[in-house]
């Protein structure tokens, strides 16, 4: 199964439905369809109408975040997991390089997953290296912090999935090569195979996805899916980037 997974960031407003409309359409027509799986990470504002209009299609939606304590609590303009999961979103996006850098220590993020999976929220959990990080070598050992700090054994793997994406290439245009990120993706499986004891739960990638470049990564079988910002914003570029990787 892959996973193309778009997150809209500060993007949208509710006629944006639109955009996933015309998603859902194709991918009820498209043969490949049982092959993949669409999850769409809108802002807080849309989740819950979002949800409860895909609640019986094929897109499932997801929050970009999620507040790291479990129920109610006194924290000025925080969402828990309990209220996401209340609004019918089935996914958390947790990690992501923006809210790291806004502040979210692996111990914050380590909260957040377990209490999003106590809710019964699938997790996006997001890792990646800055440029200069990968400039000195070092991105093989901050994945392992980030991945040894913030996920345990104890946590359901089903319920996981880990996107890499290096934050170098987040809205740059730039993509790894090839065999760096077999390498990489492979060196991300074999650390999570080692938390869980059992086999990786899916590993995607993220970072300047889009419908020219997909065919690139087609070759990197392990990739289980892709984390797509920009070009999710278009049903156009978001429909091509499935047909392109299916071509
Ligand atoms: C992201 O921010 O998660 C992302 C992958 O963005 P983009 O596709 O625009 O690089």
């Amino acid at each position: 199964m892959k996973y193309f997974i778009g997150n809209w960031k500060m993007f949208g407003v509710p006629t944006s439905i639109n955009i996933l409309n015309k998603i859902n359409s194709f991918r009820s027509k498209d043969k490949n369809r049982n092959n993949y799986r669409v999850i769409i990470t809108p802002p807080y504002t849309l989740l819950e109408s979002f949800a409860k209009y895909f609640r019986n299609k094929k897109i499932m939606i997801g929050s970009q975040n999620c507040y790291q304590k479990d129920k109610f609590s006194s924290n000025t303009a925080a969402v828990s997991p309990y209220m996401i999961k209340n609004l019918g979103a089935k996914y958390t996006l947790l990690g992501h390089s923006d809210n790291r850098a806004e502040g979210d220590t692996d111990l914050i993020l380590k909260n957040k997953v377990k209490f999003a999976l106590k809710n019964n929220l699938k997790v996006i959990y997001c890792i990646g290296e800055n440029k200069s990080q990968k400039k000195n070598n070092k991105t093989f050992s901050i994945l392992k912090m980030q991945l040894n700090k913030v996920l345990e054994k104890g946590f359901n793997k089903n319920n996981i999935i880990v996107a890499y994406e290096p934050i170098w290439s987040i809205g740059t245009g730039k993509i790894p090569n090839p065999k760096d990120l077999l390498m990489t993706t492979t060196y991300i499986k074999k650390i999570l195979t080692k938390i869980f004891r059992k086999n990786s739960p899916a590993v995607l990638y993220g970072g300047s996805v889009d419908e020219n470049n997909v065919g690139v990564f087609r070759q990197i079988k392990q990739i289980d899916g892709f984390l797509i910002g920009g070009a999710s914003k278009s049903s156009k570029k978001f429909i091509d980037i499935i047909k392109n990787y299916y071509r």
